[in-house]
């Protein structure tokens, strides 16, 4: 693909305390690209994903979107939030608010919509992830699945130019999986950049265009997935596909 950059990662290291659990990270994410983050437990995968929403601050190097660093605080802080959205395992939905009040609250705090043009977009959204029919139930009514597809719809409604995904189906039942990452599936397909860290090795070979193979706070790959599941070149990542293939 092309290289247009959207996230650029250069030389970054972060600590925690002792702990060197990035280090000289380099990653660059392309715009409408789908890159798949994998590797052992405690790798620094979620910590990646954070210091990209800067979640977490790192120690050194820069981290860009678009070409501007990322900002440090405020305002700007906010807007970053938004336009680099995150989708974590937990699905973290309000449960005293119904499903389109937890698509709207953002737009409404943070890009300052009104309620009814925000609620419009929630029910565009909530109708894309199949749950338009949902809108006025609560979080504890629907099953997990539907519950990750609605924080998607969240995350949507903010109109990011990226999306971070946090192992999203880790939490789910089996027979839930699919149905998330079908509406992962489509929105690679409709051009969203994404950066799923994830153990849906099926996602990862269909869905990415890159596999990025992580092992103690460093990338140890960055390949194409026919290239990474066909050939891994690192001890590794053959030991780690070997335990979960
Ligand atoms: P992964 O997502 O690949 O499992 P993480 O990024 O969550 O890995 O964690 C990487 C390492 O950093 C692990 O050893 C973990 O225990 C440690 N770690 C994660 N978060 C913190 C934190 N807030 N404070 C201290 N250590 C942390
Ligand atoms: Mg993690």
């Amino acid at each position: 693909m092309a290289v247009d950059p959207l996230i650029e990662l250069r030389d970054v290291n972060k600590y925690y305390g002792e702990l060197h659990v990035l280090q000289d990270i380099d990653l660059t994410v392309g715009r409408g690209e789908v890159v798949v983050v994998i590797g052992p437990s405690g790798s620094g995968k979620s910590t990646l994903c954070r210091t990209i929403n800067r979640l977490e601050t790192i120690e050194s190097g820069t981290i860009t979107l678009d070409g501007q660093p990322l900002p440090q605080e405020g305002k700007a802080l906010a807007k970053l939030r938004a336009e680099v959205g995150m989708v974590f395992q937990s699905f973290n939905l309000f449960a005293h608010k119904t499903v389109l009040q937890n698509v709207s609250l953002a737009q409404i705090k943070v890009r300052r919509r009104r309620r009814d043009q925000a609620d419009r977009r929630s029910r565009e959204l909530l109708d894309r992830v199949g749950l338009l029919a949902h809108a006025e139930k609560y979080p504890a009514q629907l099953s997990g699945g539907q519950q990750q597809r609605v924080a998607i719809a969240r995350a949507l409604a903010m109109e990011p130019k990226a999306l971070l995904f946090d192992e999203p189906t880790s939490a789910l039942d089996p027979e839930m999986i699919n149905e998330v990452l079908e509406v992962m599936r489509q929105l690679a397909r409709d051009g969203m950049t994404m950066v799923v860290v994830t153990h849906e090795m099926g996602f990862a070979r269909s869905a990415a265009h890159r596999v990025v193979f992580m092992a103690d706070g460093r990338i140890v790959e960055d390949r194409t997935p026919e290239e990474f599941f066909t050939a891994p070149r690192s001890e590794r990542a053959k030991d780690f596909l070997s335990k979960i293939l």
